[in-house]
């Protein structure tokens, strides 16, 4: 089946959520991004399954997104389905010290409903500007904690549509990865369970970070936070501006002034010119240190 013929099907499924040649610059916090052959916001639970089990008779690739915070979608865009899970997923229910939330939900609004509530645990989440879906699937962390310390289970779609409840300890946590990552899984909700704290003092930490943030990072332009992980027993930024990248520019990207381990988007920086630059300071690194930075950034899409 051809995905114009396709598209006109999934229209009529799902009526309303499907577009086609859907720029993914909209939908990255880096601003860049080729078209999605078909890109599909669903409304809920019941119609991501109708899709998930319609793409599964059909065959065509399959790409589920949170809020893009950690995308790098190539210039050509993307062959296939994109799916974001996005505010339809964000319900949050809270039961003593447990927080049971939509992946949609964005982590913001999430540390806010726990500092409200008196939870504790989620304050290293301040200024992380993913889902809670992306969050679980990116092992997001800060200030020596992470998603792997909070989460206690989470409910997966896979790609039949069939539902599956899975504890943490199955879900492979890592520096930055879980064994979600590049799996045709899809997360729906997350349980996290915090401790009791006064949300005065949760506000106070939340503030500090935020404070940090703001001094630290270039937040007032485009990016998908820090690059690349830091490997062991250093931080990435520190390699990268020892080796001389701060500054360095392709196009309307740059490694960022303010941190080093940020390439912003100056305005129209296209795929390809943080692509030039990530292999720029990857050499420069190398040669330096002998040591290679792996990404941490997710690479969708064709050039
Ligand atoms: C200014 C800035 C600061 C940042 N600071 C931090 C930080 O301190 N710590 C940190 O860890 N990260 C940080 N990030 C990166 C990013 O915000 C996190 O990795 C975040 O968790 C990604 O969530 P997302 O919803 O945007 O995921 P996306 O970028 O949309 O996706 C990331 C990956 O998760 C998958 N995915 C997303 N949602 C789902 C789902 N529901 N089911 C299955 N797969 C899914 C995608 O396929 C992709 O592989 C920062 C980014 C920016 C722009």
């Amino acid at each position: 089946m051809s995905l114009a013929a396709g598209f006109k099907e999934l229209n009529n499924l799902l009526p309303g959520q499907v577009k086609a040649n859907e720029p993914m610059a909209r939908h990255t916090t880096w601003r860049i991004g080729g078209p999605a052959d078909i890109f599909v916001e669903p409304a809920g639970v019941a119609e991501l399954a109708r899709l998930v089990g319609w793409v599964h008779s059909r065959g065509f690739p399959l790409y589920f997104i949170g809020n893009g915070s950690n995308l790098l979608v190539r210039d050509g865009g993307i062959r296939g389905i994109v799916v974001k899970i996005g505010r339809a997923f964000g319900q949050v229910r809270v039961e003593g010290t447990t927080l049971i939330a939509g992946a949609g939900t964005k982590l913001g609004a999430l540390a806010a409903i726990a500092r409200k509530s008196g939870i504790g645990g989620l304050e290293f989440t301040a200024g992380i500007p993913g889902t809670v879906g992306g969050a679980v699937v990116m092992n997001a962390g800060a200030n020596g904690t992470s998603m792997a310390d909070l989460v206690q289970e989470v409910i997966l779609m896979d790609a039949t549509g069939e539902l599956d409840r899975r504890p943490a300890q199955e879900l492979g946590f890592g520096y930055r990865t879980s064994n979600l990552l590049g799996s045709s899984l899809v997360v729906l909700e997350v349980t996290c369970r915090g401790v009791a704290r006064d949300p005065a003092l949760i506000r106070a930490d939340m503030d500090r970070y935020l404070a940090r943030r703001r001094a630290s990072q270039p937040l007032s332009y485009p990016s998908a936070g820090s690059v690349f992980k830091n490997p062991p027993g250093k931080t990435a930024g520190w390699l990268i501006e020892q080796a001389g990248c701060k500054g360095m520019r392709q196009g309307d990207a740059q490694v960022s002034l303010v941190h080093a381990n940020f390439i912003v988007n100056l305005g129209k920086a296209t795929a390809r010119d943080v692509q030039i630059l990530i292999h720029r300071v990857q050499q420069l690194v190398y040669e330096r240190f002998g040591i290679t930075l792996n990404l941490e950034v997710q690479v969708l899409g064709e050039d």
